[in-house]
C-alpha cells in the first residue's frame, strides 16, 4: 500500500537540513509520495525508515535492464501517466522478429538490417535495438539453429527468445545466458517450467495472459516462484485493445500502485501491411510499451517511428540541445569561414544543413544558450557580446584558422560592435538573417 506524503514525513528526520535538495522534509516527503524523488537523496534517514519507505519510493514500474554492454536497454522506472507531468524515463525498444522457419540467408539478411539500422537525428543515435527469435516451426532443432546464427552474427544485440515450448526455450536461453535475454512465452500452462528456466539462467521472463486478470495472476505466480524481472503481455493484438490494456496497466501501476501490473510492457505489432504495423507501433510508443516487436524494418518506417519515439521521450520543458563546441562542416582549412550560432538543436541542424548546401567548408561555433534559438537567446541574455567573445577565446579557434573573422547571425547584427570591442583584432561580419540565405552568402564571400 502506498504511503501518503504526511505518513512519509513522519518517518523522515524532520531537520529541514536541505541536503536532499528540497527546502523542507515535508516538501521531500511530498515528492517521494508522488514517486518523483528517491529516498537515497536523504543521507540522514534511518535504516528502519528506509525499509518502510522502500515500497513508497520504489518506481511503480519495475526498472529492468535487458541485454548487456553498450547496447543494453533500460526499461520501466516510469512514474507518471503524461509526459507533461514529468519526462518519460526509458524510451521503448524496437525489436525485429526473426523466425526459425526462414532460410539461413534470410536470417542473416535480417540480422544485417538490424545491425545497419542506426541513424543520427538531432544529435542522437537511433536504431532498432533488439531481435526477437520466433519458434514458429515449433521444432527445437530449428530454433537452436536460429539461436546459434544470431549468437554468432549479432554478438551484442539484446535478444527476446519467443517460444512456448520449454525445451526449445531452454536450448536457446543456454546460448544467451550471459547476455541477459528476455525469455518470452510463460503462460498458465507452462509458467512453472518457464520460471525455473528464467531462474536457472537469470533471464527476464516474458509472461502472456489472455486478459489483464489472467496476466495479474500470472505475474504473481512467477514472482512467488522466485522470478523478479518480468515483462508483461496482456495478449492484446488489435490496435484498440493494445491502447486499452496498456493504458489500464500503466494507470493501475501508477495510480493504484498495483504491483502485479507494475512491469514493463511488451507489444507485438506484427502485421502483413507495413503501414498498419507502423501505426500499431505508434500506439505502443505513445502509450506505454517498453518493447515493440515488428515484422519488418524498412527505412521509411524506422525514421517515422524513431522520430516519434524521440519526441515522446524528450522533456517537453527542456529544449533539445547540441554540445557546445566548434563543429567542422565539410573539410575546412585554416582559411575557411567561421560562423557562430546557438545550441538549440533545430537551429544547429538548419544552420549546419545550409552550410553543407553551400559546399563551402566552414567552422561552426555553437555556443551553449541552454537550448534557445538565436533571437530568444539574445533576448534572454544568453547570446551576448561578452559570452560570444569569451567563448571564442576559450575555444582557442585561433589555433586552427589563420584569419580573424567571425560571421554572426543577421538577427543579432546589433552585437557586432560590442563583439569587436571585446575580441581584440577580430572583425565581425553580419551574416544573413535566415539560414536559407547562407549558401548564397558563403559562396559570394568565397
Ligand atoms: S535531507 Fe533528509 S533531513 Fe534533510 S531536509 Fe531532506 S529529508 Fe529532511
Amino acid at each position: 500500500m502506498a504511503l501518503t506524503g504526511v505518513e512519509i514525513f513522519k518517518l523522515l528526520p524532520k531537520t529541514n537540513c536541505k541536503k536532499c535538495g528540497f527546502p523542507t522534509c515535508l516538501a521531500f516527503a511530498m515528492k517521494l509520495a508522488q514517486r518523483q524523488a528517491s529516498i537515497d537523496l536523504c543521507p540522514d534517514v534511518s535504516e528502519e525508515a528506509k525499509q518502510k519507505l522502500g515500497e513508497a519510493s520504489a518506481p511503480p514500474v519495475r526498472p529492468i535492464t535487458f541485454g548487456v554492454g553498450d547496447k543494453s536497454i533500460k526499461m520501466g522506472e516510469e512514474t507518471v501517466l503524461f509526459r507533461h507531468d514529468k519526462r518519460f524515463v526509458n524510451p521503448c525498444a524496437f525489436a525485429l522478429e526473426i523466425k526459425d522457419t526462414l532460410s539461413e540467408k534470410d536470417i542473416r539478411d535480417r540480422i544485417e538490417q538490424v545491425l545497419n539500422s542506426e541513424m543520427e537525428r538531432v544529435g542522437q543515435k537511433l536504431r532498432v535495438d533488439a531481435v526477437a527469435l520466433m519458434n514458429d516451426s515449433h521444432d527445437t532443432s530449428r530454433f537452436e539453429i536460429l539461436a546459434k546464427t544470431i549468437f554468432q552474427n549479432a554478438p551484442d544485440i539484446p535478444v527476446i527468445i519467443c517460444s512456448e515450448n520449454p525445451s526449445s526455450a531452454e536450448t536457446a536461453v543456454k546460448l544467451f545466458a550471459d547476455r541477459k535475454p528476455i525469455l518470452y512465452g510463460a503462460n498458465l500452462e507452462n509458467a512453472e517450467a518457464f520460471a525455473n528456466i528464467a531462474k536457472t539462467y537469470k533471464t527476464i521472463l516474458g509472461v502472456k495472459g489472455n486478459n489483464l486478470d489472467e496476466l495479474s495472476s500470472l505475474t504473481e505466480k512467477v514472482k512467488s516462484l522466485g522470478v523478479q524481472d518480468i515483462v508483461i503481455d496482456s495478449g492484446a493484438r488489435k490496435a484498440k485493445d493494445i491502447l486499452r490494456d496498456n493504458t489500464f496497466i500503466r494507470r493501475a501501476a501508477i495510480k493504484k500502485n498495483f504491483k502485479p501490473l507494475g512491469y514493463p510492457i511488451i507489444t507485438f505489432a506484427q502485421r502483413e501491411y507495413s503501414l498498419v504495423e507502423a501505426l500499431i507501433g505508434t500506439i505502443g510508443i505513445a502509450k506505454y510499451s517498453s518493447i515493440i516487436v515488428f515484422s519488418s524494418i524498412e527505412k521509411w518506417k524506422n525514421l517515422a517511428l524513431f522520430t516519434l519515439r524521440q519526441n515522446i521521450y524528450t522533456d517537453p520543458q527542456v529544449p533539445m540541445q547540441v554540445e557546445q563546441k566548434i563543429y567542422k562542416i565539410g573539410e575546412p582549412t585554416t582559411t575557411s569561414p567561421l560562423l557562430i550560432t546557438t545550441n538549440f538543436s533545430l537551429t544547429y541542424f538548419i544552420v549546419s544543413g545550409e552550410i553543407e548546401n553551400s559546399k563551402v567548408p566552414s567552422y561552426l561555433a555553437v555556443i551553449d544558450s541552454e537550448g534557445l534559438s538565436v533571437l530568444t537567446a539574445w533576448a534572454a541574455g544568453k547570446f551576448t557580446a561578452a559570452k560570444i567573445a569569451q567563448f571564442i577565446k576559450d575555444t582557442e579557434v585561433e589555433k586552427i584558422i589563420n584569419h580573424r573573422e567571425l560571421i554572426i547571425p543577421g538577427y543579432v547584427a546589433i552585437l557586432s560592435g560590442a563583439i569587436e570591442d571585446k575580441l581584440e583584432g577580430w572583425k565581425v561580419i553580419v551574416g544573413p538573417r535566415e539560414a536559407n540565405g547562407l549558401p548564397a552568402f558563403l559562396r559570394s564571400k568565397l
